[in-house]
């Protein structure tokens, strides 16, 4: 399988003359996309490969390169179908997009990497040229862990995004097939562990502090942001440990939490979930982190409807807010007991294996590992 993974290099290093040069032309190019925008909007979006030099040439006033204009009127055309997509429910919430000339998305047409560098200060140059006004920008690029890992994993593809203060160089890498065998997990999200696995084992015992942490801080403060921070990187950390299990494991089954957000109409009869939960930005992030663990190790990754899963005894299948009580699971009907986080765990993953795609999946087993 294919998977693409990308890294951010700083600009830094670069002059501030040619940073203002860099803005300059983001500027007029973030100008150009709006003019594309503006006319794709009233007259329809053309395919991309039927960008001809007419709709190229359609922003007068302009001295970008007909390259970079018809870079401008992809992301043009990209930012009206996404627009569309994203809102294709809810028209009525649809409207034009703007482009804010905050960043481009070049490709080898405009954009060189050269790694041959004769300076100890950084390790390469970013050359840009064919922009327009015979405009060229050699900026410096200082290559870091991150981006040396993926450099050792894969292939770096030739397509760069631009912003007035980072590089984002993309990767693609050959991870193989996903792997065959039987065994799966169903892991838990939650405040007291941030993971809890269905065979009892517990990550992130600390998630608690760290998330009052969070709220104890002003919101948008300097020290909230340092706090999310050091949230992240124990998310990582957590998602390194998870993996070191991978070996021995082939299919991953989380809860997908799609409708809590702080502004969702059901926020207050989710109120007691989101106590529980870890706050939406968090959980998207850890999701990703941990589904992106699954790729890079060929574990397969599938996520399930929230309903119920803390409060379904495993044993008699009764449902009842009752039986959960903080972290201790007790059935009010047949009394089986257990520690809450685990049996919503192994409640995940039996909701996936008995559901309608875990049937069109080989039978898996639920082992110990
Ligand atoms: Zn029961």
């Amino acid at each position: 399988m294919k998977i693409i993974r990308s890294s951010k290099c700083s600009l830094k290093f670069a002059t501030s003359s040619k940073l203002s040069e860099l803005k300059r032309v983001l500027t007029e190019y973030g100008g150009v996309c709006n003019i594309f925008i503006d006319y794709f909007w009233k007259n329809g979006t053309p395919a991309k490969s039927e960008l001809l030099k007419d709709t190229v040439d359609l922003p007068k006033d302009t001295w970008l390169s007909a390259r970079l204009r018809k870079v401008a009127a992809r992301e043009a055309i990209d930012m009206i179908t996404s627009i569309k997509e994203r809102w294709k429910n809810k028209p009525e919430k649809i409207s034009m997009p703007v482009h804010k000339g905050k960043r481009t998305y070049v490709s080898c047409t405009i954009a060189d990497l050269q790694e041959k560098v004769s300076t100890e200060e950084f390790d390469a140059w970013l050359h840009l040229a064919s922009m327009g006004e015979n405009t060229i920008l050699d900026l410096p690029i200082k290559f870091h862990k991150h981006y040396n890992k993926l450099v050792a994993q894969g292939k770096r593809l030739n397509s760069y995004i631009i912003t007035e203060k980072y590089v984002q160089f993309s990767f693609e890498i050959e991870t193989g097939p996903k792997k065959s065998g039987t065994n799966a997990i169903g892991i838990d999200t939650g405040i007291k562990a941030l993971a809890s696995l269905n065979n009892s084992a517990q990550f992130g015992l600390d998630t608690k502090s760290l998330i009052e942490r969070i709220k104890r801080c002003k919101h948008g403060s300097n020290g909230q942001k340092q706090a999310r921070r050091a949230f992240k990187q124990r998310i990582d950390e957590v998602v390194q440990e998870i993996v070191s299990y991978f070996e021995h494991i082939d299919l991953v089954v989380v809860e997908q939490l799609k409708n809590i957000n702080y502004k969702s109409k059901l926020k207050r009869r989710l109120s007691k979930n989101m106590r529980r939960s870890i706050g939406t930005w968090a959980y998207r992030y850890w999701l990703k982190r941990l589904e992106q663990a699954c790729e890079m190790n060929r574990v397969h990754f599938k996520s399930v409807a929230p309903y119920y899963t803390s409060q379904t005894c495993p044993s008699c299948g009764h449902v009842d807010r009752g039986n959960r009580v903080r972290q201790i699971f007790r059935c009010l009907r047949c009394g089986h007991t257990g520690n809450a986080d685990v049996i919503a765990a192994g409640n995940i993953l039996a909701r996936f294996l008995t559901g309608f795609y875990g049937a069109r999946y080989k039978p898996y087993e639920v082992k110990f590992v």
